[in-house]
């Protein structure tokens, strides 16, 4: 049975869209895909052996290996250009990372149209990087499972400008303020706050005032927001 996070991301491929899942491991969403009705062909690319295998033998077991292509390989080189691949995933792994498997693999992007990015931390990374590479956010979802908090984020091709409050909090998760943000942002601020105090016991040297700047900034920008 799949996850809630990874139904949500399933959630926003467009019916019929070439796939490519970046970081499949079991290749669960590309199978759920398919079994939905929603896809008739996918790439599920896996740079680590053992995930690697996994994925090639859940796809036989399911009886869907004419349909699901599963490669090995690093980021997005799985991807040729004769697959016309429209819309990728990569969940599962934190922004930064994320951020620099499209940065790596930009040339690859040519005919695709959309991505379902779900970072497990720092999706700010990822906002950052659409807003230089011309990528505009279309849709947010947070939610949480098993107690853990997890963003996901859609984007198509356009031009977008985001604050930095926007870029950290998320546009559209900033004006939604669901029970997942809320949750979310005051549990960093209790942690940004736990480490404040804790810096205020230590001697004043140039980085720990600099730190403390940067964490009062934070706090007060993310309290804005969960306190309105
Ligand atoms: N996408 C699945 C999910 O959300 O449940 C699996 C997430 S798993 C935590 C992350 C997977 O990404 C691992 O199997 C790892 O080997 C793979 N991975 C990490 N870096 C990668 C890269 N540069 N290219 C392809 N796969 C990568």
């Amino acid at each position: 049975n799949l996850s809630e996070r990874l139904k949500k991301v399933a959630f926003y491929v467009e019916k019929n869209t070439v796939l490519a899942d970046i970081g499949s491991d079991h290749a669960y969403l590309p199978c759920y895909l398919v079994h939905t009705g929603k896809i008739t062909k996918a790439i599920a690319g896996e740079v680590v052996k053992g995930p690697f295998e996994s994925a090639k033998n859940q796809v036989a077991q399911e009886g869907l290996s004419n349909i699901i292509d599963v490669r090995l390989g690093n980021g997005l080189e799985v991807i040729k250009e004769i697959d016309a691949v429209q819309t990728i995933t990569i969940a599962g792994m934190g922004g930064p990372l994320i951020s620099s498997i499209l940065e790596t693999g930009k040339n690859k992007l040519a005919s695709v149209d959309c991505l379902i990015l779900q970072p497990n931390i720092h999706a700010k990374a990822i906002r950052e990087w659409a807003m230089k590479e011309n990528w505009n956010i279309v849709n947010e979802a947070i939610l949480e499972e098993q107690d853990k908090i997890y963003e996901i984020l859609v984007l198509k091709r356009g031009k977008m400008n985001l604050t930095n409050k926007e870029a950290l909090l998320g546009p559209i998760l900033m004006k939604d303020k669901s029970d997942a943000f809320m949750k979310k942002w005051s549990n960093e601020v209790s942690e940004w706050q736990r480490i404040l105090d804790q810096l205020e016991k230590t001697t004043l040297t140039e980085e720990v005032r600099q730190k403390k700047e940067e964490l009062m900034d934070k706090i007060s920008l993310v309290k804005e927001s969960i306190t309105s």
